[in-house]
């Protein structure tokens, strides 16, 4: 069910993936899951989840956790001390979005390395910190495959072996934030675990794509994930039937992985309306994306009158889509982000580029 504006259809939500809800057959599997203190190790469901995300990642072992931020931000702890330095792709979520967790958490500063279609070697070594008495070394890597703030960008199974190798050979660890990682490899047609090996840790998410109501899992070493379990339980989030949530994510594990290429074509879709009006004269830009996958960012508006306005065109346009039944947030400066997901259809993605392009 999508959220109903009063009277008219259901609103067509494109804010996020974040925002599906739990499908039928998945509160149903929920409902009879078995469950047990998870704290003691005896919740099956969560043990299976751990399990057999560990296998698809080809990873020794995974942590269950709430979320994805508690995921990056226990690897960060984990792959540092107070004081060093990370290196991260421009615009990660881990520093973006993370409520300044690395800094609070763990005493450490980030340095940026450009991004966006490449993460090239060269750029990472650029930004790379040595260890001397001056300095906060770089102890840690960070990349976000697919990249949020990049436009859900894919970077290629030799890219990121290429970034990781890079930052290896200097003596730095390598951690995966792959909240989207189940999108990147269904672009690429490649095992998550291909995508996954160049990596000391990966974080993914089971509440993004795949479409479970909450859950994130942290993998790597048998021994990292003790570390990892205990931080965990520090930080608070020790659970006991985890398994109650656990089982939604299992859930979307074993069965909407496939189906993620679906959300991928009618993100295209949406792109080539988008793309189209753009070239008839409407006042669209969308961004450039070698390797898009369920995420799309495009701005309305003139620059030129968009910045004499402060951005309002953009916040006139997303309530004007609002009111046609269309959800998107205007992000500022008239950029708007569009996201395909579990509950959007291809009739809803027609709507919504005939609403899009005709408000445009
Ligand atoms: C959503 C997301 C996370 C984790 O977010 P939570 O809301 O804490 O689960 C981490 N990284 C990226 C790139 C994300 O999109």
């Amino acid at each position: 069910m999508m959220p109903a504006l009063s009277g008219r259809m259901p609103a067509i939500d494109l804010r996020s993936d974040t925002v599906t809800r739990p499908t039928a057959e998945m509160l149903d599997f929920i409902a009879t899951a078995p469950v047990g203190d998870d704290l003691f190790g005896e919740d099956p469901t969560c043990n299976d989840l751990e399990r057999e995300v560990a296998q698809i990642l080809g990873k020794e072992a995974a942590l269950f956790t709430p979320s994805g931020t508690m995921a990056n931000q226990i690897a960060i702890n984990l792959h540092t001390r107070p004081g060093d330095s990370i290196l991260a792709e421009e615009n990660t979520h881990c520093f973006l979005y993370e409520a300044g967790g690395a800094a609070a958490l763990s005493g450490v500063q980030f340095d940026f390395v450009p991004t966006g279609d490449e993460l090239q070697p060269a750029a990472i070594l650029s930004r790379l910190r040595q260890d001397n008495v001056n300095s906060s070394p770089s102890t840690l890597m960070v990349v976000e495959n697919t990249h949020n703030k990049a436009g859900g960008r894919v970077l290629t199974v030799d890219q990121v072996t290429a970034a990781a190798s890079t930052a290896r050979n200097a003596g730095v660890k390598v951690h995966c934030d792959g909240a989207r990682l189940w999108n990147a490899a269904a672009y690429l047609r490649c095992p998550e675990q291909d995508l996954a090996r160049p990596f000391d840790s990966v974080a993914v998410c089971f509440s993004k794509g795949l479409g479970a109501p909450v859950g994130s899992a942290l993998c790597g070493t048998v021994e990292f994930v003790a570390r990892a379990r205990k931080i965990r339980k520090r930080w608070g989030a020790g659970m006991r039937q985890a398994g109650v949530i656990a089982a939604g994510a299992l859930f979307a594990l074993r069965h909407h992985r496939a189906r993620l290429a679906e959300d991928h074509r009618r993100l295209l879709y949406l792109r080539d309306a988008l793309c189209r009006a753009a070239a008839s004269g409407k006042h669209i830009e969308v961004m450039n994306v070698q390797r898009p996958t369920n995420l799309l960012y495009f701005r309305v508006g003139s620059p030129v009158a968009d910045a004499l306005s402060l951005g309002r065109a953009g916040d006139a346009y997303s309530a004007k889509l609002a009111d046609q039944g269309v959800l998107m947030f205007h992000l500022g400066g008239g950029w708007l982000r569009a996201v395909t997901h579990l509950h959007i259809s291809d009739a809803d993605i027609e709507r919504a580029a005939e609403i899009l392009v005709r408000n445009g």
